[in-house]
């Protein structure tokens, strides 16, 4: 999955896991492709793990299609499964960004056991603060490059030259199903009820740091960037 395998221009001497924290369209995932490209560390998406799961047609992603098209959580046990398998796979040692789990207390108390079963820790977990009200137009506007994935907003990210993308040079995107507006109170009222309360959780725990959301995209990943050196050094 990491296309930016080898491309790291930061080294760390240590693995480091990191949790993004917030709601959708809080900017989760293009800060998680950013620092998995300066450091090294894997991106694992929970939602990307799910979305290949259900067009590959396995059963956790006929568990999950009708969840996920609605806006809720798919259930943990679904969630938990596909994320140990990818947890399993050696490319992960170099260090994880979790983007969008844990998303509920029952898959953070199992996420501690996975980690510590490979003798990890969590190093940080970044609270992305945004306004609500602001999160139906970034999630309303995403878009991404239909080969590399990489991330798009028709108003705050357009790629430099239109149509063509940043990254591949591909000139095919596109915009996920669920990314409407009427699905997206649904998720957000799924985040406020099961995931906000992991904010005070690790809170804590001593390893919840927070960062402003609705700051430029370059302004937060030089403050994510600060915080992985912190926690690594
Ligand atoms: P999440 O993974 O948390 O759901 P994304 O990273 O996909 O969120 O971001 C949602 C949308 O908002 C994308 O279209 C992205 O290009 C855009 N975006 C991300 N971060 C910012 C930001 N700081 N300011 C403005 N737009 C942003
Ligand atoms: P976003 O960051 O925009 O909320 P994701 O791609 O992370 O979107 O998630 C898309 C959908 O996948 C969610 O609405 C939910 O149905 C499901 N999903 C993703 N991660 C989890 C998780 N950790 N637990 C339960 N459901 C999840
Ligand atoms: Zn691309």
């Amino acid at each position: 999955m990491s296309a930016m395998e080898g491309s790291a221009t930061d080294t760390l001497t240590r693995p480091a896991v990191l949790i993004l924290l917030g709601p959708p369209g809080a900017g989760k995932g293009t800060q998680a492709r950013l620092l998995e490209a300066r450091f090294g560390l894997v991106q694992l998406s929970t939602g990307d793990l799910l979305r290949a799961a259900v067009a590959a047609g396995t059963e956790a992603g006929k568990a999950a299609q009708a969840v996920m098209e609605a806006g809720g959580l798919v259930p943990d046990s679904v969630v938990l499964e596909i994320l140990r398998d990818r947890l399993a796979q050696p490319d992960t040692r170099a260090g994880v960004i979790l983007d969008g789990f844990p998303r509920t207390a029952g898959q953070a108390e199992a996420l501690d056991a996975l980690l510590s079963a490979q003798g990890l820790g969590i190093g940080a977990v970044i609270s992305m603060e945004v306004d609500d009200a602001a999160m139906v137009a970034r999630v309303a506007g995403r878009y991404s490059c239909a080969s590399c994935g990489e991330g798009y907003h028709e108003t705050f990210k357009l790629p430099r030259q239109s149509g063509v993308c940043d990254q591949c040079g591909g000139t095919a995107f596109k915009h996920r199903a669920d990314d409407n507006a009427e699905t997206v109170q649904a998720r957000l009222s799924a985040y406020h009820a099961q995931t906000a309360p992991l904010i005070a959780y690790y809170a804590g725990r001593g390893v919840l740091q927070t960062v402003d959301g609705m700051a430029a995209i370059d302004a937060i990943a030089a403050e994510l960037g600060a915080i992985v050196q912190t926690v690594t050094a």
